[in-house]
């Protein structure tokens, strides 16, 4: 399978995931000068399963879905990483968004290595019984991968607490008692975390504040726009706005709104809870999720999907600070064409950690059996993320890379440091 991954990444274009992700690995490993013998290990993933499932439809008829898991590394601990339902995901992206998993595990040193999982199917076309059917049967399919001790999965596009719910309900029906600690993102009264539903904001936030120290740009009426409006986009919203950032535009997939004064955010929030679109919002001006990313602004977080910032727009990009709530938004030729325009990127990695880490603490809860208060977790995530941003900007200096590179070297360094020492390919 190598030579396939490596002929499929060949002949691929600039969007595809996995040639970004392996252009920023091949590059953090060169500085590092990596020993040949890991670098050839942690090129590849560890596992990759195709399911077929077969699911019946409302309408009575049988449809088969295709689905993917990918483990990438098992050398820190066991794979973390969500499942995402979407009609675009190819395994590709899977196998990149895997990877992602790993580096950011380690960015912010908890103890999990990656994983990530996909079905392809158009969840808005889909009831909840079909989707309900076809969550428990992919989890039946991966049941012997899967495990608080070897792989656990977590919401990602268009997979919420409930889907998480039937995964831990499938799994547990098999152990035959129940196991919560199978995945993380679960509804609170069934072991979930207080505070996981929006950590991944309340990360970004924090990154975000400490990127405008570094710049010395007050976060208080500093503008801000972003990409996406569901967990990410909208919890980033929700509590930047709190946190005093002025919020100029918002977009969801149909499009997007703009106030150069500043959005209502809570209105805009309400509506879109309401409405389940920010179309036809009247607080501000419809734009074009294009004319989005090219807006004056601060920060630009864009926290939607892949590939949105390619070498196409990347010279019009007009921001300080790219703050990544979204995984891959930014292909591998549009970073270096910001870099060398001086924008600081917050890479992925190390930007939208917060989610992961707080599933980290849900994993932790879930097996002590001991649950804390949201002020605990809250007040453990900012350490987490103060200490992470502190430690990637402080290994950019000193290596005179940028952050992107810098966070891919860090958590390189660390997964075949702990590699070597298990003697893992021995
Ligand atoms: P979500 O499904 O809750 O929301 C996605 C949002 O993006 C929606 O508002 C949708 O309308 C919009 N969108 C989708 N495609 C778009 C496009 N082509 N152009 C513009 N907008 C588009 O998903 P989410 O959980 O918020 O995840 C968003 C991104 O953040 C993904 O890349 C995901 O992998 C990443 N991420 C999520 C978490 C998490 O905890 N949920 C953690 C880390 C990273």
């Amino acid at each position: 399978m190598p030579e396939a991954i490596e002929e499929q990444a060949r002949k691929s274009d600039e969007t595809n995931p996995l040639v970004s992700m392996m252009s920023h690995f091949d590059e953090a490993a060169r500085l590092l000068d990596l020993d040949p013998d890991l670098y050839a290990f942690m090129r590849y993933p560890s596992r990759e399963i195709t399911v077929y499932i077969p699911v019946r439809m409302e309408d009575g008829h049988l449809k088969v879905f295709v689905g993917y898991r990918v483990q990438h590394n098992f050398a820190r601990g066991p794979a973390k990483g969500g499942v995402r339902f979407a009609p675009d995901v190819t395994l590709d992206e899977v196998r990149a968004l895997a990877a992602w998993m790993t580096w950011k595990c380690a960015v912010v040193n908890i103890p999990f290595g990656g994983a990530k999982g996909g079905v392809i199917c158009d969840p808005k076309q889909m009831s909840k019984l079909e989707l309900e059917r076809l969550t428990r049967r992919y989890t039946a399919q991966l049941l012997e991968v899967l495990g608080p001790e070897q792989d656990v999965p977590a919401p990602d596009m268009n997979t919420d607490e409930q889907i998480m719910a039937w995964i831990m309900d499938t799994y547990s029906m098999h152990a035959r008692h129940t196991v919560t600690a199978v995945v993380t993102g679960k509804p609170v009264a069934l072991g979930g975390s207080q505070g996981r539903n929006e950590a991944t904001g309340r990360g970004l936030l924090v990154v975000a504040q400490q990127a405008c120290r570094k710049l010395q740009i007050d976060p208080r009426g500093a503008k801000l726009v972003i990409q996406g409006a569901g967990n990410v986009g909208g919890t980033s919203a929700r509590l930047m706005h709190q946190a005093g950032f002025r919020v100029i535009a918002m977009s969801d997939v149909h499009g997007g709104i703009y106030n150069p004064n500043g959005l209502d955010i809570p209105g805009v929030l309400g509506y879109m809870k309401e409405n389940k679109t920010l179309r036809g919002y009247r607080g501000g001006d419809e734009i074009s999720n294009e004319q989005l990313l090219e807006l004056p602004c601060d920060i630009l977080l864009p926290g939607a999907t892949e590939n949105q910032i390619t070498s196409r727009n990347a010279p019009r990009i007009q921001c300080k600070i790219v703050c990544e709530g979204a995984n891959g938004p930014t292909t591998a030729s549009a970073d270096e064409i910001l870099e060398q325009r001086g924008i600081l990127v917050i890479p992925d990695i190390l930007a939208n950690a917060g989610g992961v880490t707080v599933s980290y603490f849900e994993w932790v809860q879930d097996r002590m059996g001991y649950f804390w208060s949201e002020r605990i977790v809250n007040h453990r995530l900012r350490q987490i993320m103060v200490s992470s941003f502190k430690e990637v900007s402080r290994y950019a200096e000193k290596h005179r890379v940028h952050m992107r590179t810098a966070a891919y070297m860090l958590a390189i360094d660390r997964v075949a440091y702990d590699t070597r020492i298990r003697g893992i390919y021995a």
